[in-house]
């Protein structure tokens, strides 16, 4: 017997976006949406952690792979504050917001 194969849902546009991206972590391979660790760092740091190779200038790392590169912990000003992917704290890993959390 052939499963019924189901009526494509009805995506929004936000959800076509992210369809096309490749969120896989290039240094440990998770994936860094479904860890919650989609985020937008400042050009300089991006930068540093990917030694200014243009090639990788659209790849994702996770939290821990990138902080492994930098060689410390990220700090609230190293994301960029006015993109919206880091304003999504219901999105966040609890490292990710660990690290975004603004001291007091
Ligand atoms: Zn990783």
């Amino acid at each position: 017997m052939r499963s019924v194969i189901p009526p494509p849902r009805s995506t929004t546009p936000y959800q076509n976006y992210m369809k096309g991206v490749q969120f896989d972590c290039v240094d440990c391979g998770h994936h860094t949406q479904l860890m919650g660790e989609y985020y937008t760092l400042v050009k300089s740091v991006w930068w540093e952690a990917v030694d200014k190779r243009p090639d990788m200038h659209t790849v994702m790392l996770c939290i821990g792979c990138l902080e492994e590169r930098l060689g410390r912990r990220l700090t609230p000003g190293d994301f960029d504050p006015t993109l919206w992917v880091n304003r999504r704290p219901e999105e966040h890993s609890l490292r990710l917001k660990d690290r975004l959390r603004r001291a007091k």
